[in-house]
């Protein structure tokens, strides 16, 4: 059976001046290893689906589930990347990216050497005692990489990941998510305003249309995505 199983999903948001339908009659599995891309013009719902697939937002109709469980706030065993990296300005890039185990427990040293080892597979691991401004864009973003990475979550969620990088950044951190996405073995959802960054990335892309936001197109992309 699928990973993310979504059924009939809705999504309203409620506001002062009446009601947005963000979301309409999703119907979406993903596979266990799959990777997934969602594109779609400014205002289809993409940014809402992964908010639903985090715990960070609510549906409003439909069921979402994650390996069976429904998807509530808080349980969402999910790594999140965004378009900008939010990485702690005051601590070092080592502890930025232990930061979602921090949070839950003292890390041990087999938290620090995942950390390093995920450092290692993204070319940080000499930067590991630095502090974020002394990283490039493109590296602060792998090392966010890395934080959505360590406790080794169940889903990792790009939105928009490289959106704000210059064009050989981004394609140079493509190739290295790529890598990681292989030699990870994670489940990858990726949104992305670029056609040519979905095929390379994904194995299927989904089409978002909005008002109501919903899918409209579904394509498989099969070659070239043997681990
Ligand atoms: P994007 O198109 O990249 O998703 P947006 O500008 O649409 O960016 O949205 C940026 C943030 O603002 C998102 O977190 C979204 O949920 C929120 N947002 C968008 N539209 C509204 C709205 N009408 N009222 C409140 N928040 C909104
Ligand atoms: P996308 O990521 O594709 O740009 P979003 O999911 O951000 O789309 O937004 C989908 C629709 O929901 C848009 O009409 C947006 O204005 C609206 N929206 C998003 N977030 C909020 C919010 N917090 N409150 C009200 N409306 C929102």
């Amino acid at each position: 059976s699928a990973l993310v199983d979504l059924r009939g999903l809705e999504k309203v948001y409620t506001t002062r001046t009446g009601d947005v339908h963000a979301l309409s009659d999703v119907d979406l599995q993903i596979e266990e290893g799959e990777f997934l891309a969602i594109v779609g013009p400014s205002g289809c719902g993409k940014t809402t689906l992964l908010k639903i697939l985090a715990g960070l937002e609510e549906h409003s109709r439909g069921s979402a589930a994650i390996g069976g469980h429904p998807i509530a706030a808080g349980n969402g065993d999910v790594g999140m990347v965004f378009q900008k990296a939010t990485l702690l300005p005051w601590r070092d890039i080592l502890s930025n990216v232990l930061l979602p185990l921090s949070l839950r427990r003292r890390p041990t040293a087999a938290d620090r050497q995942k950390a390093l080892d995920l450092l290692r597979m993204t070319g940080l691991d000499e930067f590991s005692g630095k502090r974020p401004h002394e990283l490039s864009g493109g590296m602060q973003q792998r090392a966010a990489i890395c934080r959505a990475l360590v406790h080794d979550p169940s889903l990792l969620l790009m939105d928009e990941p490289f959106g704000a990088l210059d064009a050989m950044t981004r394609d140079i951190l493509n190739v290295e998510v790529n890598r990681i996405w292989r030699e990870t073995g994670t489940t990858a959802v990726l949104i992305t305003h670029s056609i040519s960054e979905a095929v390379f990335l994904a194995e299927r892309v989904i089409v978002m249309s909005p008002r109501p936001g919903r899918i409209v197109d579904e394509i498989e992309i099969p070659f070239g995505k043997e681990r």
